[in-house]
Parts: C-alpha cells; sequence; structure tokens
C-alpha cells in the first residue's frame, strides 16, 4: 500500500510499504477514507520528539471501514464505517475505567515505532487498530466524515484542555495557540459554559476561526495579551489559560495571563526537560497546573451530540484537502502556514 513514512527530520515520503496484517486476535484492519496532519506530527518531523525509527507510517487522525477483524472481534463487522482515537485502549483497566484512555495499560499511539516496537500510523491506505473493539467507534448519524475525522483528536482535545480548565460561566478565560486544538478549546470552553473568551495567536486566519467560534481575538503581534486580560479583570488576569502550543514561550505567556488561584490547562505537547515555569513562580501564583495527553476515547461519546447539534461550523478549521499522494508537500504547507494553512485532511 501507499504510505506517507518518517525519515528524518522535515523529511516525509510517499512510500510503498506492505499491507497491514491481522497479528492479534483483538485487532481489526481499517481501510482509511480521511486522515489528517496534526501539530502534534510536527514535533516528530521537526525532531523535537526523538526516537522515531526511519520509514514508520506517520499519522494518529484517520476514519475509514473495517475490512478485517480478529477471531475476537465481535462487536465490530466488516464493511463499519468508524473513526478512531489518536491512542488504542482496553476499555478494562484501571485507566480505561477511569476515563484515562490515553495511559491504557495496553494502549498505544498510532504512528510511533521506535526500536522496532509500537505502531504505525494512518496516513496510508490501511491501518492496523489493536484492541479494535473498545478503541474503534462507529460514525452515528449526523456526522459527517470531518467532523468524525476532528473529533477522534482535536476536538477531544481541546474539549479536555477546557474541561481540565474548571470553567465557569461568570469566569474570565484565555486559549494560547490557535492551531486546530486551540480552535476546539474555544469550543470547549463554550460547551461548558465560557461566555468571556480571549484567543491568542499570530495568524490572522487563525485569529478569524477563533472569533467565529465566539472568543476575543488577541493578534500578539499588534495588540498586549497581558494588558487586555488585566484591563478585562480588574487587574487580576484570567481564571485560566488553555494552552494548545506546547513551548517555553506559551507556557510563559500563560503564566503572564494567569491570575494568581488560577488555573494553567496544558494540551501542548512539551518536549523540554524541564518546565519554564519555575517552582517559585508557581508557588508565588498559588497555581494549578494541569498537563497531559488527552483520553480521546472517552472524550468522543460525549461530544458526539455537540456535533450533531451543529452549534459550531467545525470544518472551518479545515483549509485543504489533498490527495495521500500530496503528503510531503502538505507537511510543508501545514508546517509552514503556507496558503493559509490552519488543517490538512489527505484521502488515501
Ligand atoms: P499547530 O502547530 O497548528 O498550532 C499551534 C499554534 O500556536 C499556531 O497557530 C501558532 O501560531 C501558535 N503559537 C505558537 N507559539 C505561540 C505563542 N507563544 N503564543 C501564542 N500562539 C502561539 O498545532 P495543533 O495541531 O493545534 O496542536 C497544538 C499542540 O497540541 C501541539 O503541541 C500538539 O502536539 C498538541 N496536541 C496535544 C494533544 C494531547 O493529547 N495533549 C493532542 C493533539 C495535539
Ligand atoms: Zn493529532
Ligand atoms: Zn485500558
Amino acid at each position: 500500500m501507499r504510505a506517507l513514512t518518517f525519515h528524518g527530520a522535515r523529511d516525509v515520503r510517499l512510500s510503498t510499504v506492505a499491507d497491514p496484517a491481522v497479528l492479534d486476535p483483538a485487532d481489526a484492519i481499517v481501510r482509511i477514507t480521511r486522515t489528517a496532519i496534526c501539530g502534534s506530527d510536527l514535533h516528530a518531523y521537526h525532531e523535537r520528539e526523538q526516537g522515531l525509527d526511519h520509514g514508520t507510517v506517520m499519522g494518529h487522525e484517520f476514519i475509514g471501514e473495517v475490512v478485517e477483524v480478529g477471531a475476537d472481534v465481535r462487536a465490530l463487522r466488516v464493511g463499519a464505517r468508524v473513526l478512531s482515537p489518536f491512542t488504542t485502549s482496553c476499555g478494562a483497566c484501571y485507566f480505561c475505567r477511569s476515563g484515562l484512555t490515553a495511559r491504557c495499560e495496553r494502549g498505544q499511539l498510532f504512528g510511533w515505532v521506535g526500536d522496532e516496537h509500537g505502531l504505525h500510523g494512518a496516513q496510508a491506505e490501511y491501518v492496523r487498530v489493536p484492541l479494535a473493539e473498545s478503541t474503534l467507534v462507529g460514525i452515528p448519524d449526523g456526522v459527517t466524515d470531518d467532523e468524525a475525522l476532528l473529533l477522534g483528536d482535536v476536538m477531544s482535545t481541546g474539549y479536555y484542555c477546557a474541561l481540565r480548565a474548571d470553567i465557569d460561566p461568570r469566569g474570565t478565560y484565555a486559549v494560547v495557540g490557535l492551531g486546530p486544538v486551540g480552535l476546539m478549546a474555544i469550543v470547549g470552553a463554550r460547551e461548558l459554559g465560557a461566555e468571556r473568551l480571549y484567543a491568542v495567536d499570530v495568524v490572522p486566519e487563525r485569529l478569524a476561526i477563533a472569533e467565529r467560534f465566539g472568543a476575543i481575538p488577541i493578534d500578539a503581534r499588534t495588540a498586549h495579551p497581558q494588558q487586555t486580560l488585566r484591563d478585562a479583570t480588574e487587574g487580576r488576569g484570567a481564571d485560566a489559560v488553555l494552552e494548545a502550543v506546547g513551548s517555553p514561550s506559551a507556557s510563559e505567556l500563560a503564566l503572564a495571563l494567569v491570575r494568581p488561584g488560577g488555573t494553567i490547562s496544558i494540551v501542548g505537547v512539551h518536549n523540554e526537560p524541564h518546565f519554564s515555569i519555575s517552582p517559585t513562580q508557581a508557588y508565588d501564583h498559588n497555581l494549578t497546573l494541569r498537563i497531559g495527553r488527552c483520553p480521546a476515547r472517552a472524550m468522543i461519546d460525549r461530544l458526539i451530540p455537540t456535533v450533531q447539534a451543529k452549534r459550531y461550523p467545525l470544518d472551518a478549521i479545515i483549509s485543504h484537502h489533498l490527495p495521500l499522494a500530496d503528503g510531503p508537500e502538505a507537511y510543508r504547507t501545514f508546517d509552514q502556514k503556507l496558503d493559509g494553512c490552519t488543517k490538512v485532511v489527505l484521502t488515501p
């Protein structure tokens, strides 16, 4: 089959690789009908995240059709249209039962193979899905293909970020970083009742979508985010800051924006060895800091009604639909934010 494979920094290629096969009775094989490039793929692409084997099939966002199932798979049939969280999960371990499916004892991240161990990704024609029954979700009525694709990661992750920001309708909030995840954090915060929500980035197209989703945009090139939040809160700062970037400068901005006793909820993937917020700063701020991978499998069910209600033009974040074969160029376009790119969907 054809797939996008990793070969070092900024080197993603369209390759021909072996078709995936059922290796375990709980596996399913899915024929991919849509896949997407995520900000998380860029960490590997730039080798900020190290240890990915060359030849790994990239990507963890996909929808498709089940074409083969292992002997233990009963609840899923061949032909089912499915969406998937970006990690697999067993549904039965301590973490799955408590809703932290991202830390399933048997879970794996799609598109991560290191030292020949791991799971190939979904920027391909087919993907092997371990723990298929407890991982995959049938695409319900009233959910389009693009919406289903967004549910599997960015919509769930944005919602999770907001969930951990303790949103109160009377509060004032700020989202730092308006990529697909930050934009979906706006949707999540709105769903949880946030009425006064600021959104910080430097990219005009992304700031415009933030405004469509109901946030007050702050262009950090021309405005002063800290002063704006202070002016809006009698000098205190935001009750919570939702950080969807994953860089020291973004964390530092989050700290500058949050009020004493407030919360910083981080879903940006950080690759630095230490927090750029010092223990002293955290102490002096009586700060609550939450950070981590989204348990998307646990978020999807509760977000399906939001999608079905069509309260937000969710697919406004998808700027590019391209064939899988254009993947290497699509990585460059998304990475460099060329051509107004906010999110790329690839069709095998
Ligand atoms: P993206 O690269 O498209 O978006 C990042 C945005 O942040 C860009 O618009 C950029 O202009 C903006 N930005 C960068 N530095 C900034 C700063 N200092 N202040 C304000 N804005 C700044 O990526 P994305 O797809 O939206 O993903 C965002 C982050 O979320 C990535 O780190 C990704 O790995 C992570 N992520 C985490 C999870 C999880 O489970 N926790 C899931 C998906 C993605
Ligand atoms: Zn993703
Ligand atoms: Zn589990």
